[in-house]
């Protein structure tokens, strides 16, 4: 059972680190792997596990560490509250682990401090190089170790059932038992696949492009289906009864090439919901291995996750305007005609401008509203945008900031980096408290966003950006425009047609650097 650890606190690790990055999204993952790391690890170097020989002592600190991962979520829906919300679900998981290793009489602790070492050391320096901006592909890696995991500590339940206190007086499976193993196992294997696609998908690795089967919503379902025969078949067939082995793993295999079927059809653009549904697969994944396991605090934490993810996919669809169940049932999005990146693009008319110019034309303005994207965070921009906003307001310039739900790489990315740069909470908003505000707006000032403000999202069916709910920046009387060449196009690999706009002036450099030169301009 030592080959979980590694895996899981590896990626535990990681999120520590990355939760330095980037707060919401992932801390609670973090706190969670940490704590599936320790329970995933228990039952093997206990004499018999399960919750039965737990003291109730034990059960109230499970419960507490419940309550401080719930407190965690609930600080880490705010930058103003995020760090309160980390050191909540710091304390969930120390009491979580702490209870784990004490309750279960852990002889061979060196075994495992060693493991948790070994995979601190690799996720710490892995979370450390990685760019804030590749923290998507990261985050897919890592939910596919947390799936391997579940699929690992349910065939080790499976062969030695004994040691995980889930048999019966007669030594056989309970049928429950069967049903929680059989679940953990597909749900884990299907997270495995599922992210690793995505990872390769995110990191580039592999195309983004969609790829569509025929017939694959017939092989989906026909697929899912049969699993849930297995584990069925696999409930009640008899201990030790010709084929059972075969049955697990025949659901295994099948939950392995779903995880791959699901997510190979769907596009690029797509993928940011792609990652909160895995993060949520991963979570539930966890949960019905605390089942089998019959440790309450891994259910808790494994359906906090789970339960978060979904919801945040939930909004996702819902900020890009797709349907949630076809997310689940894979294969949404982008038409595989629909216009993508690499298309022949023609060449139009645009006006170029210069940092003087916008300085100008900026301090001139009464109200600006910046929208900032994924350039800002490749640029590192946030600070000098903050300069900016600061010099602008004194001269008496209304500045707000625009947030997309997706604008960058991962969800509230932008958030972050402006929380960073120590931007004021209330100059922020969300798309639909701002977006009916850019028709009385002066200038809105684009600083690396492209698919976000793209108005083919409204107007062009045939555009993998169709029905995304995107920012009025037509409407305002005048645009800048940052971005480092007119070759660049967004995420989703669509020419925009606010380049071409009469009101729109280019400012083509990197975003830091056309930044810094407007406020030199502005002093
Ligand atoms: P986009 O990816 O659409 O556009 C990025 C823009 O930044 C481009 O115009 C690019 O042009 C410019 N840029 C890149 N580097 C720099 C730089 N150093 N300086 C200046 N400009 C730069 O960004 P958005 O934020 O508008 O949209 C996010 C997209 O990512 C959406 O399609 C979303 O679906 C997707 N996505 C979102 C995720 C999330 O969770 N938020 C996760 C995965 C994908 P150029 O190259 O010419 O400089």
């Amino acid at each position: 059972m030592d080959f979980a650890l590694p895996p899981s606190s590896l990626r535990g690790a990681a999120g520590a680190v990355a939760i330095q990055k980037a707060r919401r999204p992932f801390a609670l993952d973090c706190f969670a792997t940490f704590a599936m790391t320790m329970l995933f690890a228990a039952p093997a170097h206990a004499a018999g596990g399960g919750e039965g020989s737990v003291p109730s002592w034990a059960m109230l600190a499970y419960l507490a560490a419940g309550v401080f991962f719930i407190l965690a979520l609930r600080g880490l829906s705010s930058p103003a509250t995020s760090q309160a919300g980390n050191r909540n679900g710091m304390i969930g998981m120390a009491l979580a682990v702490v209870t784990t290793l004490v309750t279960h009489k852990i002889a061979n602790i060196a075994e495992i401090g060693i493991a948790i070492f070994i995979g601190g050391i690799i996720g710490v320096t892995v979370a450390r190089r990685i760019a804030m901006t590749a923290m998507p592909e990261l985050v897919a890696g890592f939910h596919s170790l947390v799936g391997l995991a579940a699929v690992v500590v349910g065939f080790a339940a499976w062969l030695n059932p004994a040691a995980f206190g889930i048999t019966d007086s007669a030594g056989q499976i309970l049928a429950v038992s069967r049903v929680e193993l059989g679940l953990g196992i597909a749900i884990g294997a299907i997270t495995f696949s599922g992210s690793v696609i995505a990872f390769l998908k995110l990191s580039g690795r592999m195309s983004g492009s969609p790829i569509m089967l025929p017939g694959r919503h017939v092989i989906n379902l026909g697929t899912l289906a049969a699993i849930i025969a297995l584990i069925g078949a696999y409930t009640v067939s008899p201990e030790g009864g010709a084929g059972e082995g075969y049955l697990i793993i025949a659901a295994a295999l099948l939950a392995f090439i779903i995880g791959f079927l699901l997510i190979i059809p769907i596009g690029g653009a797509d993928m940011p919901v792609v990652v909160s549904m895995l993060n949520s697969y991963s979570g539930w994944a966890a949960a019905a291995m605390g089942f089998t396991l019959g440790n309450s605090a891994m259910i808790i934490t494994g359906a906090l996750v789970g339960s978060s993810g979904a919801i945040l996919s939930y909004i996702m669809c819902r900020a890009m305007n797709r349907s949630f169940i076809s997310v689940i049932a894979g294969g949404f999005g982008a038409a595989p005609d629909a216009g993508g990146a690499g298309g022949a693009r023609e060449q139009r008319p645009y006006k170029q401008g210069s940092a003087e110019d916008a300085a100008y034309m900026l301090e001139q303005a009464e109200s600006v509203i910046i929208i900032p994207g994924y350039g800002m965070a490749v640029a590192q921009a946030q600070h000098a945008l903050r300069e900016m906003g600061d010099k602008l307001k004194e001269k008496g310039v209304d500045v707000k900031y625009a947030i997309h739900p997706v604008a960058g790489r991962m969800p509230g990315h932008m958030n972050v980096l402006l929380a960073e740069a120590s931007v004021p909470y209330d100059e922020v908003f969300e798309l639909e408290d701002i977006n009916s505000e850019f028709a009385q707006a002066d200038i809105a000032f684009i600083i690396g966003a492209n698919d976000v403000v793209n108005p083919a999202a409204k107007t062009d069916k045939s555009s993998p950006i169709y029905g995304m709910p995107v920012f009025d920046v037509d409407k305002a009387k005048q645009v800048f425009f940052i971005k480092r060449s007119m070759g660049g196009v967004g995420y989703a690999g669509v020419d925009n047609d606010v380049f071409y706009m009469n009101q729109t002036v280019m400012l083509l450099a990197d975003a830091k650097k056309m930044v810094e030169e407007i406020v030199k301009s502005l002093d």
